[in-house]
């Protein structure tokens, strides 16, 4: 197994230090939360929607660099994204996470992600926030999303 800090690449490193889109948003949408209580990550993911289009997307909130990373790279692929792209892009990102093999196309940063596979309990601080912000494009009256469920 490699050491862990190997999972920490530069892509990581710098959503972590400079997430993207990291601000409460102002009537949003939809809001969903992610919890992550066996890491200790916490999100809020707001979105605004025309449509079947994701036109905003922003998230706060606290977690380790594995989750707050994943959660900024997330905002800025599913900006511009249908409901239908944006699940397209998380399934790819969830077969990369559980198996370590990587789609050369449209993966962008999220192949830093990679390794996580490697380490199990960190698929969900991977996952978290995409859960929340896919469960509340689909349900509009998307509330709470935990990984204990
Ligand atoms: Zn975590």
């Amino acid at each position: 197994m490699q050491d862990l800090a190997d999972l920490y690449q530069a892509v990581i490193l710098d959503h972590n230090r400079r997430p993207r889109n990291f601000v409460a948003m102002e009537s949003p949408d939809r809001v969903a939360v992610g919890d992550n209580p066996v890491c200790g990550d916490h999100y809020t993911v707001f979105l605004r929607l025309e449509g079947d289009r994701i036109s905003e997307v922003s998230f706060q909130g606290a977690g380790c660099a594995i989750s707050k990373a994943s959660a900024s790279v997330m905002t800025s692929l599913l900006k511009g994204k249908t409901a239908e792209e944006a699940r397209k892009i998380y399934e790819k990102f969830h077969q990369m996470v559980t198996t370590g093999e990587v789609d050369p196309e449209n993966l962008s940063d999220l192949s830093a992600f990679a390794g996580v596979y490697q380490f199990p309990a960190r698929i969900k601080c991977a996952t978290l926030s995409w859960h929340a912000a896919l469960n509340a494009v689909a349900d509009p009256e998307a509330g709470k999303v935990s990984t204990e469920e």
